[in-house]
């Protein structure tokens, strides 16, 4: 019977994979296969102790004083150095703080600032909603038109008007990871800087911000990163457009002497002068102790368990769903660490899954998407997922009216 093999093939694979299995350092609760840590990472076991001490000990105790004793004050720095660490970005070029989109608001403001006299961002249709509305916003502001092309499509789109290419690393939907060097480059070529978006990358996969020579790029703390709800996003900023970078939020966490109260502004050298205001001191620290789960780890090693998890979904959802119609690629190179599935009832799909443990989500109009987190996720965990799959579409399950009224938040 199909799913016995699976069961032994998955056995292998997590023999094979054991040394970067690392679910004893998540929180989760039994009986649920989480395949939504592309939405909201699961909670890492430091968390809980950590928020606790920063309470007690750093607020409760010693008071305003922690910005000093505590490291308050450079954490925005600090814990932009170790987002740094998976994002192949050297020390000194990512600041934590704000939302996705505020970094990405202030990364173009500085793209612009950084190439007056082109009147044209690129990027591409069905990006992630809050993309495309920054991207208007500032265009609106700045005074560019915008311009939308097919990732395939960019290279032949670029021209001496183009200021900047904005895209997202790998796509929210589809789970498709772009060629990430290849466009830098080719954006470089015609004198356009890059704005990347790594929300759905970082954590996940090998980024090599320094090494692919990217300008800018910014990405949550919630996904991969596992930094929980609203944890704060980051910026990165290359070392070579620190000084010509402009912020346009200025505020005083980013002025060059924040304690001499003083009357004009002057930016901080380095990526400080990307800061803005006052970050959030305990999602910031949350985020900081749940880095801690990829201590030991590499990139790489956490990419070649999200290669093997990805490809085993898609075969064993192949096996028990032989029509079914994926929407992420098949190609490794090509794949993020989602399996999506299109699917007319996806909602339903989504919901009936959830009723049996297994939590992933739903994307309108018709994807069913399975987000692979790597660390904590066993190929047997994807075995039991596929079972209830086949469960859910065995017993029609996916269409139960209970599912017909969608919530809030899907
Ligand atoms: C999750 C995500 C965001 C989130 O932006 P927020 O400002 O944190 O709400 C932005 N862009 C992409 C591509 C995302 O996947």
């Amino acid at each position: 019977m199909i799913l016995d093999d699976l069961d032994a093939r998955a056995a292998a694979l997590d023999a094979r994979h054991a040394q970067t299995d690392l679910r004893d350092r998540f929180l989760l609760p039994d009986g649920v296969v989480y395949l939504d840590g592309n939405s909201l990472g699961a909670l890492p076991v430091g968390v809980p102790e950590a928020i606790e001490s920063v309470v007690r000990e750093q607020w409760g105790r010693d008071l305003i004083g922690s910005w000093n004793t505590h490291g308050w004050w450079d954490a925005p720095v600090r814990v932009g150095d170790a987002i740094g660490r998976l994002i192949g970005a050297a020390p000194g070029q990512v600041v934590v703080g704000d939302s996705t989109s505020v970094r990405l608001h202030q990364s173009l403001h500085a793209a612009a600032a950084l190439r007056p006299g082109r009147g044209v961002v690129l990027t591409e249709p069905g990006s992630f909603p809050t993309d495309e509305y920054v991207v208007a916003g500032v265009a609106a502001q700045v005074g560019w038109r915008v311009e939308h092309a097919t990732p395939a499509e960019i290279p032949a789109r670029l021209g001496s008007e183009v200021a900047v290419v904005v895209l997202s690393h790998v796509d929210y939907r589809t789970g498709e990871l772009l060629d990430l060097p290849g466009i830098t480059a080719a954006a470089h070529d015609a004198g356009a800087l890059v704005v990347w978006d790594l929300c759905h990358s970082a954590g996940a996969l090998p980024v090599g911000l320094d090494a692919h020579d990217v300008d800018l790029a910014v990405g949550c703390g919630y996904k991969y990163l596992n930094g929980g709800p609203g944890a704060p996003a980051y910026g990165y900023v290359a070392a070579r457009h620190q000084d010509a970078f402009v912020n346009v939020l200025p505020g005083w966490n980013g002025h060059a002497e924040p304690f001499a109260m003083a009357e004009g502004y002057v930016g901080a050298a380095g990526v400080a002068r990307a800061r803005i205001g006052t970050p959030p001191m305990l999602s910031l620290l949350a985020l900081e102790a749940a880095l801690r789960a990829f201590d030991g780890m590499t990139i790489e090693e956490v990419r070649a368990r999200s290669l093997s998890l990805t490809s085993f979904l898609r075969d064993a959802i192949a096996t028990v769903v032989p029509d079914a119609d994926f929407a992420s690629p098949q190609d490794d190179r090509r794949r993020g660490s989602q399996v999506a599935l299109r699917h007319p009832d996806a909602y339903g799909i989504v919901q009936a899954l959830a009723a049996r443990g297994v939590v992933g989500d739903f994307r309108t109009p018709d994807l069913v998407r399975l987000g692979v987190a790597a660390p904590y996720l066993t190929h047997a965990d994807l075995v039991a997922a596929v079972r209830a799959l086949r469960e859910v579409l065995r017993h029609d399950e996916h269409l139960d009216p209970a599912w017909t009224t969608r919530n809030v938040v899907t």
